[in-house]
């Protein structure tokens, strides 16, 4: 790991218990304050599929934030992905379970049927969220072409539940 991800990496802040007992929360605001870091890590985010998507898409709400910066360095558009009864015009809507209960996401079709769509988020847990995500982009047409997350809580799982989609990591919590 170069000395720029090492110092990315410390920056994302563990808080337990939050926001329910037992959870370990990993908090990526210090690296996305930090413009070195968000630099570094955007740039680890999109390289691994270089030439391979052509539009983001990022799942509300922190991982709007990273892949807003995706799009502009890899100089695509971005779809957001949000939670239920965020967008105006006709949407798909999968729902997908949490620890507790479930939720559920929505897409607008703004993209052409066939785009290629990198699905960027902050962190992959159970994979659950992400799975939904995919479900989505297929729902409007357009194709997945890999996932890209900042950090991957391994001991969960989750990367199972993203079947064959090609899946890249920057931080990865063992
Ligand atoms: P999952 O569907 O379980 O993979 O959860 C992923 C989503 O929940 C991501 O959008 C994350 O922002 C959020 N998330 C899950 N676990 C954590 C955690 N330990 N710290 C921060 N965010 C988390």
């Amino acid at each position: 790991m170069t000395e720029s991800l090492a110092r990315a990496e410390a920056l994302i802040a563990s808080i337990p218990d939050y926001p329910t007992p037992g959870v370990l929360f990993r908090d990526i605001l210090p690296l996305l304050a930090d413009a070195d870091a968000l630099r570094t890590v955007t740039t680890e985010l999109i390289s691994p599929f270089a030439g391979e998507f052509d539009v983001v898409a990022g799942v509300e709400a922190r991982g709007f934030l990273l892949a807003g910066c995706a799009a502009i360095a890899a100089g695509v558009g971005l779809v957001p992905i949000r939670k239920a009864g965020k967008l105006p015009r006709p949407s798909e809507a999968v729902d997908y379970s949490l620890e507790y209960g479930t939720a559920t996401l929505e897409i607008q079709s703004d993209i052409a049927p066939g785009s290629r769509v990198l699905l960027i988020d902050d962190v992959l847990a159970t994979g659950g969220t992400l799975a939904a995500a995919i479900e989505l982009v297929k729902r409007i047409g357009a194709t997945p072409a890999g996932v890209s997350v900042l950090l991957e809580i391994e001991s969960l799982g989750g990367r199972s539940k993203l079947k064959s989609l090609s899946t890249h990591t920057v931080f990865a919590d063992r």
